[in-house]
């Protein structure tokens, strides 16, 4: 089994500003994930956040990288739109993505989706959150039960305003009442897009053994083959055997106009 290369970007502002969030968080939102994806076999996780250079997203970096976890809330904005672009351009070439939590506010997952950064309504009443299962045979619910609780997390609530979903792994009841699509799959060019709703930085939520099981399965299964064929886009290749009757455009270039 060859090894899944990870990486976890986090924002890592909260934790640097709050105490509280701190001692949630010792090492930052982003070195809980890696630790415990580290501790599986088969998966070697590294970091990145927002204020390294180009936040830590060069291009041997995302080059180098199997599945991406994306994890922001306050700073959006300063994501530069070209480290936006990268990152798409990798998921358009198969690269995995598994955005957190208010990464549905990112720039890269608006870019993906086509969506606004106020999709949904939310509330922060550390209310409790039940995630029930509603595809139990996904990738990424083996392992899990048929539906397990979070005691305190934010609420986000329906309409969620999100193209439709190839998948809807996990659905969320909120103490308050609401309901949620907290965890929906999508292709995206060559790549797959996982996005979880789960994980206010407030809470110890990345700490759940539950949580940790979807993340972990969500990497395995956004992975792209390793032996995925060489596919070429982009170009107007001359035919590969002879086409009968074949006949030059009049404008010039065979089989349509020249790119302009
Ligand atoms: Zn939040």
């Amino acid at each position: 089994m060859s090894t899944i290369r990870v990486t976890v970007w986090n924002e890592f502002l909260h934790e640097a500003r709050h105490e509280a969030i701190r001692a949630i968080y010792p090492e930052g939102i982003h070195g809980c994930i890696a630790g415990f994806l580290n501790a599986q076999e088969g998966i070697t996780a590294g970091t990145a956040t927002l204020r390294e250079e180009q936040h830590g997203l060069t291009q041997e970096v995302l080059d180098n990288t199997d599945v991406l976890l994306w994890w922001g809330h306050m700073a959006h904005h300063e994501v530069s739109d070209e480290v936006v672009d990268r990152v798409y351009g990798r998921v358009m070439a198969g690269m995995g993505l598994v955005v957190l939590h208010s990464g549905h506010a990112s720039k890269i997952f608006r870019k993906l989706c086509g969506t606004d950064s106020d999709a949904l309504r939310w509330r922060e009443a550390n209310e409790k959150e039940i995630l029930w299962v509603i595809n139990p045979s996904h990738p990424i619910v083996q392992g899990l039960p048929e539906q397990f609780s979070l005691p305190h997390e934010e609420m986000y609530g329906e309409p969620f305003v999100i193209p439709k979903p190839e998948e809807i792994v996990f659905i969320s009841w909120f103490e308050g009442g609401e309901v949620f699509r907290s965890g929906v799959t999508y292709k995206r060019g060559l790549g797959k897009v996982f996005y979880f709703r789960p994980g206010h930085e407030t809470f110890p939520t990345f700490h759940d053994k539950n949580i940790q099981r979807v993340i972990i399965n969500a990497v395995r299964w956004a992975q792209a083959p390793k032996e995925m064929p060489r596919v070429r886009l982009g170009e107007n290749p001359d035919p590969l055997m002879p086409i009968r009757d074949m006949q030059e455009n009049t404008l010039g270039k065979l089989g349509g106009y020249d790119a302009p």
